[in-house]
């Protein structure tokens, strides 16, 4: 009977002439000749049922070697064979379901926990107070992001505006990825924001939480504050970045002093048109009943803890940011002032 070629063996198996060419390289279907001096293939009709077989394991996603041996049985146990592979076949689909169940609902759950860990009642409210001619803070609450920005310089304004507007998208759509990825990239845009619309003189801080699942993301460059009220007992979370507290962190200035110190309000940090600040990042787990308060040094600079606390104590938020405005103002109201108050329930 006459040989076939590759190619004619192939169409006529179903098989890819690189895949017999392959399958002879294992020795699991040998052409019956190989002609010694161009290489070229040779095989018999009589291999077409042995190498429908292998197609057909193949499509069963028999590994190779399997075959070979399936292949080297008479019928009876190739089909047990066959039989045993396929019951290893459901029992590990079988585990790898579960594996699938258990990653459908945890990245399912990771969504909801994205959107709906919280309830956020915000309030924001922002005054000139009784000295300075314009008021250069910014600030917002929404359900996920709470910011405040106290610009300065001729473009002060434009400049915590900037700044919290580049905050703002995250307001509707939170980014894919972790939490503190997000917060690096919305520090980075806000840098960039005032960078570009900054003049040499020109800034403005920014403080912002990003409420994402049970966790908070901040965004901290210069002296806004964030209290937070957790079971009745305030704490400020972060770090001022002013040359005063600088010296206090290096035992140069106590912390008494430090209120009264004529260049308090000095910063050591802010986003300017240099874009050479490097804002403080950081996680930290929310709990249901927290209240926040983002804050310009128009409030902490003149309201002692003591008295934010009690004003924190009751009230909804929209009444505590005007009980905290009022506060700074009864104190003279020397600069700007902002607070932003978020309750998470
Ligand atoms: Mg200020």
């Amino acid at each position: 009977m006459e040989l076939l070629t590759i190619g004619a063996f192939a169409r006529a198996s179903r098989l890819t002439p690189k895949a017999l060419r392959l399958y002879d390289e294992l020795g699991l279907l040998r052409p019956v000749e190989v002609d010694p001096v161009n290489g070229y293939r040779r095989y018999h009709p009589d291999q077409l049922e042995r190498a429908r077989l292998v197609a057909w394991l193949r499509r069963l996603g028999m590994p190779l070697a399997r075959i070979r041996v399936v292949c080297e049985l008479p019928g009876a146990r190739a089909a047990a064979e066959i039989s045993a592979y396929w019951r290893a076949v459901e029992t590990e689909t079988a585990a790898r379901r579960e594996l699938a169940d258990f990653l459908i609902d945890h990245l399912s759950r990771k969504d909801t926990d994205m959107i709906d860990a919280f309830t956020v009642t915000a309030a924001a409210l922002t005054d000139r107070g009784h000295v300075r001619p314009a008021n250069q803070d910014t600030a917002y609450a929404g359900t996920r992001l709470l910011a405040v920005a106290d610009g300065f310089g001729d473009l002060g304004v434009a400049a915590s505006s900037a700044a919290v507007e580049a905050l703002r998208p995250l307001e509707d759509s939170l980014p894919a990825g972790d939490l503190l990825g997000v917060v690096e990239d919305a520090a980075l845009r806000a840098g960039t924001a005032v960078r570009d619309i900054a003049g040499p003189d020109s800034g403005t801080t920014l403080t912002a939480l990003l409420l994402s699942g049970g966790q908070l993301g901040l965004v901290h460059v210069g002296d806004c504050r964030v209290y937070l009220l957790r079971n009745g007992k305030l704490s400020q979370i972060t770090h001022d970045h002013t040359v005063v507290q600088s010296m206090v962190d290096e035992g140069t200035l106590s912390a008494d002093e430090a209120p009264a110190h004529p260049q308090r309000s000095l910063l050591s940090q802010a986003l300017t048109n240099s874009g050479e600040a490097e804002p403080e990042l950081a996680l930290r787990d929310a709990v249901v009943g927290d209240r926040y308060l983002v804050c310009s040094d128009g409030l902490h600079g003149v309201v002692g803890e003591d008295a934010v606390r009690d004003a924190l104590t009751d009230g909804t938020p929209a009444d505590v940011v005007r009980r905290l405005v009022t506060l700074a103002n009864d104190a003279g109201g020397p600069d700007n002032v902002s607070c932003v108050v978020a309750d998470l329930a």
